[in-house]
């Protein structure tokens, strides 16, 4: 899993006199059924590459950064590789730096590859910013863990609990105990507690019992409050090397509300939802419980984003349906977010001369040159999308844009209008 920090260094990269090797590469599989079909593709950009590279001045030692740099991608994407559910991957590559960064994201990317002294970061940033960081926080009355889930991923954080004090480490796990006072207080009220349950004693020891039990009672809830507290101050200052988006938080409900009580004002408003999960789990079923919980609460903000849409897309609004109207929006820069569904998937053409991407015409509606064609439209949309910084959103099936073509876009101004495009036509 790609985390922040290694995103950051590769942002920073490019100072030194290392070259960096970036691809991107389309691998739908609704376009490339298998493996040696986008290889296909792959092998072809090697070979233009070296051919360009041939001509170039370069070190000694930086062309052979880059020669390895391009049989690793080769290695890897014709052998290791694991498609699942991804349509595109972004890899980064600097051998002489050992800079090895390979990522797999749910959209189709235009195939390119390019060499630089420098990486090419805009499709990363342009990507990540689609993808919502999570953080999960398990309570209970004695410990606590922390997860964060990244481009569809989970890593624990635990050890940043570590430090609280009255916790110790438990060596054989990741996961952290509390002892000392308040521990041992809320284990012996449990013996307490079992036997005046039992009712064996006489009514003097029971009574006896029962006054120290409220006793420790009061003394433990002051405990645990403190423990969450000391929770919520970690998380907070966690959130704030981290930088999530949002936050879930686990445990049984008691715990959980003394938790969000104490819980950092910043924090509190980017609780998306709560799950049962408590410290005791394990990782899969942490994750398992958190992944039903996001995608509920992404389906939802899409779905909103869907039907805001709808509600926009009207005369002098700023909502347009269909393939035709969002390709015109998007070649006037228009797009603030682009909308497209899943199973969408369609040839089109590209004019050489001003870039306006449509569904095939011989000439292009924008400036009447002749176009040319282009095998994936959705890859090609995404590529300018990116370009241009908006925002991609990809929706499941969804009846609105089902209607619409499988194409919209929310905008930020209103496009120049082109007579030959009738809006929210397909
Ligand atoms: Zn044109």
């Amino acid at each position: 899993m790609i985390s922040w920090k290694e995103i950051k260094q590769l942002l920073e990269y490019g100072n030194e006199d290392h070259w960096v090797s970036t691809l991107s590469l389309n691998i739908d599989g609704r376009r490339f059924p298998k493996r040696k079909e986008f290889m296909v593709v792959l092998k072809n950009l090697l070979k233009q590459t070296r051919t360009d590279l041939e001509s170039k001045t370069l070190a000694p030692e930086v062309r052979q950064s880059i020669e390895e740099d391009l049989k690793k991608m080769e290695g890897y994407l014709g052998n290791r590789f694991e498609r699942n559910h991804h349509r595109g991957v972004l890899i980064y590559s600097c051998s002489q730096k050992g800079l090895w960064l390979p990522l797999a994201f749910p959209v189709p990317l235009r195939s390119k590859l390019v060499v630089l002294p420098h990486p090419y970061t805009l499709p990363l940033t342009a990507l990540l910013d689609q993808y919502p960081k999570y953080a999960v926080v398990l309570v209970s009355q004695e410990r606590a863990r922390i997860f964060e889930v990244y481009l569809g991923e989970i890593i624990e954080h635990s050890e940043i609990y570590d430090e609280i004090p009255g916790k110790v480490h438990d060596p054989s796990s990741k996961e952290y105990k509390s002892m000392e006072e308040y521990g041992l207080a809320e284990r012996r009220i449990e013996r307490r507690g079992r036997r005046s349950e039992t009712g064996t004693g006489g009514y003097s020891e029971s009574a006896i019992y029962g006054l120290a039990e409220r006793k420790i009672e009061r003394h433990v809830g002051t405990h645990i409050r403190q423990h969450l507290k000391r929770i919520a101050d970690t998380t907070f200052a966690f959130f704030k090397d981290h930088r999530f988006d949002w936050l879930i938080v686990g445990g049984q409900e008691e715990n959980r509300s003394g938790f969000e009580e104490t819980l950092h004002h910043d924090l509190k408003e980017r609780i998306i939802g709560r799950i049962k999960s408590d410290p005791k789990l394990s990782l899969p079923e942490v994750y398992e419980e958190t992944l039903k919980l996001i995608q509920e609460v992404e389906w939802s903000q899409k779905d909103q984003l869907v039907k805001q849409i709808a509600e926009a897309n009207q005369p002098y609004g700023l909502g347009v349906f269909g393939v035709m109207p969002t390709l015109h929006a998007l070649g006037q820069g228009a797009v603030q977010t682009l909308v497209v569904q899943d199973n969408v998937e369609l040839p089109g053409a590209r004019c050489p001369s001003c870039g306006h991407l449509n569904m095939g015409d011989s000439a292009c509606p924008e400036c009447g040159s002749p176009t040319d064609p282009v095998a994936d439209l959705v890859e090609e949309t995404i590529e300018q999308a990116i370009s241009q910084s908006a925002q991609i959103v990809y929706v499941p099936r969804h009846p609105i844009l089902e209607q619409s073509g499988g194409m919209g876009a929310l905008l930020r101004y209103q496009p120049a209008k082109n007579t030959n495009l009738a809006k929210g036509a397909a």
